[in-house]
């Protein structure tokens, strides 16, 4: 049968999920919304997220009360009817059963006894559970009062003696409350796989080419979707995870580095072989070693620049890292070859504080330099847009203000974007467009300038190989020499008096103090109100004439927020409060302490980023993490583990083991390219490696995989899910 007959054949793989034996149109109405497929292979792709092992029994004195769920085969001793506040109801008072409300059944095997408790279905388990007879209970086991009990086990006739394990493993898949309520209970969705399988299973067409499967050890797809949803044992689930893990990272990698392999083979990027006077005269003048770091992320700039490819490249580093020295060297470079640059950063004031850092750098290479933001006058606009057009400007900091379609550019060579989860991803295309034109070119094509995204965001590396999969990547992981880390506490909230005790110390020794409230939704009421709280009860320990307090957060108009900030990056103010609209830039060497209030409701990254405002000047910095009666022990762990440690990456790690890769801080905004569906990036760093290896392997032979033995391959890239937004294109 070729290809197109295998059309005209009615496909049960795409058939309606309403057509599975027991479904119909109500029930496949409510998997369609509650899960979102829609057909029986889309079904057969929802794989259960753990796994219970039937294939033994526990004994009753094994039982801890903690175990996950278990499996006991036992003797009913008794059973005992409650009603309300623990009377006995009698099994013959009709009148009084109505009243009952619990279902007590003691069962016993050889090594002790245990409760199971019903609080539903009484009447029926009441009449099963006879004294003296056997039954098969499984459930999740728990200490009630010091007695193990079982809350609403799944009871079952033991299977005749010699068959008398329970099938293995039993998958258990994600649900919902409507679902079961709907009628497809754990054993009901157990039951549409099985027959799902049944009719489709000859129907699953291999996804991966023969020589992947034998050169990565890979089952095949029928075995691995049939042993994902029922596994013959262990091993054999084994398999068929890594198979499908292998196969969802494998695609998803060579969709993105298939776009970076064809820019680079196709694109032309502007040439920057040149290391020239600009560079030098900076370079030879630094007031400062660069960090090994530093220096060998330029290394790697230049080497883009030079190679006669476009350049897209992500650059990682903590906070006080010396990015911004890298930027403007790389900046420079562009200059020496004849071309210019821009700096972009995501709000005002950050822009303002980088045109003041570059300007002062600059000083010394005759470089001309300018600031272009929202508030930049009509008048000085006019004289900017006409420098950047007659290329009389070298190197532009700005905000978006630099995108927008009247700024033109003679020749813009490099485009440094500062932590650029702040930037849209429209706003992002829009740079690409401010190229030189490619001489020549009867359509008008553009180069597209080299890119640099700069963030101090660390994402863990498996995210970053996939939100940034088609991105080459530079790691600062140096900090300058002479840092001090920053001495982080934790501290209850009923000890404020010592942390203001603190900060008066610091205070009298001339230092400045940052208090931070968590406004998580600028909007909300109740966090502001806090901060208001806050704020003046800081006034009542901090008086003036003696101390003088700023506010700032996102309420207040851009005036008053210019204002306040000022009174504290100026050092008229000792203590500023506010919201975490400081977690970016704003560099005040002399703040040496940082309050974070209600730290459990920080993220841990966000944590980091605010920590990072202090220990940027030479001076010991502390950073005291307050937090309240409300924090549970998760949270507590999360905080303890910013007392340990001021590794970045290693705290972005732990932030995406703890709560998955999508709520990390810097990522929401670009998320994952795709959704995973059994991989998962905080737990698969391993194949996710192996996948993007082998994924980069395939392409260096065949870039546009046009070879006949990577057709499969093709096909599958061409599917709606990897139509992938291009990055390259956008960054
Ligand atoms: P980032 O942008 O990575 O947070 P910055 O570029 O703002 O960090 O640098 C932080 C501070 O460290 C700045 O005051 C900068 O002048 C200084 N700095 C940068 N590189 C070095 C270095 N190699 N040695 C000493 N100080 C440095
Ligand atoms: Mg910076």
């Amino acid at each position: 049968m070729t290809e197109n007959d295998y059309l005209y054949t009615v496909s049960n793989l795409a058939s309606d999920i309403q057509y599975i034996s027991g479904v119909g149109p109500k029930r496949a109405a409510l998997i369609k919304a509650e899960l979102g497929v829609a057909t029986m292979g889309e079904l057969l792709r929802i794989y259960p997220y753990r796994y219970i092992d039937r294939s033994r029994f526990y004994r009753i004195s094994e039982i801890a009360g903690e175990e996950a769920y278990v499996q006991i085969k036992a003797r009913v001793v008794s059973r005992t009817m409650y009603g309300p506040s623990g009377s006995i109801i009698p099994p013959g008072d009709k009148k009084l059963q109505y009243a009952v409300k619990r279902l007590s059944v003691i069962v016993e095997d050889n090594s002790g006894q245990m409760e199971m408790v019903f609080f539903k279905g009484i009447k029926w388990n009441y009449a099963k559970l006879v004294p003296d007879s056997v039954f098969v209970f499984f459930g999740k086991p728990s200490l009630f009062n010091g007695k193990l009990n079982m809350v609403h086990p799944e009871v079952d006739a033991p299977l005749p003696e010699g068959s008398d394990l329970q099938s293995g493993l039993t998958g258990v898949y994600p649900s919902t409350e409507k679902l079961i309520n709907g009628g497809v209970t754990g054993k009901v969705m157990c039951k549409l796989q099985s027959a799902a399988l049944a009719l489709c299973l000859p129907e699953i067409r291999e996804t991966l080419p023969e020589y992947i499967l034998t050169e990565n050890a890979l089952c095949g797809l029928q075995y691995a979707i049939r042993n994902i949803h029922f596994p013959a044992d262990q091993y054999a689930l084994q398999k068929a995870t890594r198979r499908l893990k292998f196969e969802e990272l494998f695609f998803l990698q060579l969709s993105l580095l298939k776009q970076k392999f064809i820019r680079s083979h196709g694109n032309p990027g502007l040439t920057m072989p040149k290391v020239g006077a600009a560079f030098n005269s900076l370079y030879e003048s630094l007031p400062f070693q660069l960090t090994g770091a530093q220096k060998r992320v330029i290394r790697e700039i230049f080497e883009d620049m030079r190679s006669g490819h476009q350049m897209n490249r992500l650059l990682q580093g903590d906070v006080g890292s010396g990015k911004t020295m890298v930027a403007v060297l790389s900046a420079l470079l562009a200059v020496d070859n004849g071309y210019q640059a821009c700096i972009m950063a995501p709000t005002e004031v950050l822009a303002q504080q980088h045109f003041a850092n570059i300007s002062r750098y600059l000083q010394r290479t005759g470089v001309s330099c300018a600031l272009l933001t929202g508030s930049t006058s009509q008048k000085e606009r006019r004289v900017i847009h006409a420098g950047l057009q007659d290329g009389s400007l070298g190197i532009i900091v700005g905000t978006h203000a630099l995108i927008e379609d009247n700024v033109t550019f003679k020749a813009l060579g490099l485009a440094v974007i500062d932590e650029q989860h702040r930037f849209g991803v429209d706003q992002r295309a829009k740079l690409w467009s401010k190229g030189p034109l490619i001489g020549g070119d009867a359509l008008q094509n553009r180069f597209a300038p080299h890119v640099l995204v700069m963030t101090a965001t660390p994402i863990p590396r498996t995210l970053a190989m996939t939100v940034y999969g088609d991105l080459d990547v530079s790691v600062i992981d140096e900090l300058p020499p002479g840092r001090k880390p920053v001495k982080t506490v934790l501290i209850s909230d009923a000890k404020k008096a010592a942390v203001y005790k603190f900060m008066a110390k610091q205070i009298a020794l001339g230092r400045q103090v940052f208090v931070v409230y968590p406004l998580i939704f600028e909007s909300e009421k109740m966090d502001l109100n806090n901060l208001q709280i806050g704020y003046e009860e800081i006034l009542k320990r901090f008086p003036e004439p003696e101390y003088k307090v700023a506010i700032v957060h996102g309420q207040q108009s851009s005036d008053v927020k210019a204002f306040n900030m000022d009174a504290f990056v100026s050092g008229r103010a000792q203590i500023l409060v506010s919201t975490t609209v400081i977690e970016v830039g704003v560099d005040v060497p002399n703040a040496s302490v940082m309050v974070i209030e209600s730290a459990q409701r920080f993220g841990l990254s966000q944590l980091h980023q605010l920590r990072g405002r202090v220990g940027r000047g030479a001076d010991e910095s502390f950073c005291v993490l307050v937090h309240d009666f409300k924090t549970s022990k998760e949270a507590r762990e999360r905080l303890e583990l910013m007392c340990r440690t001021t590794d970045g990456f290693e705290i972005a790690e732990e932030d995406m083991r703890m709560r998955g890769p999508g709520d990390l801080e810097g990522t929401a905004q670009s998320g994952l390219p795709v959704s995973l569906n059994i991989a998962s990036l905080a737990k698969d760093g391993l194949v996710l490696g192996e996948a993007r290896a082998y994924a980069t392997r395939v392409l260096e032979a065949d870039p546009a995989l046009e070879e006949p033995r990577n057709a499969l391959l093709l096909k599958e890239l061409r599917k709606d899910k990897y139509n992938i937004k291009d990055y390259s294109r956008i960054s």
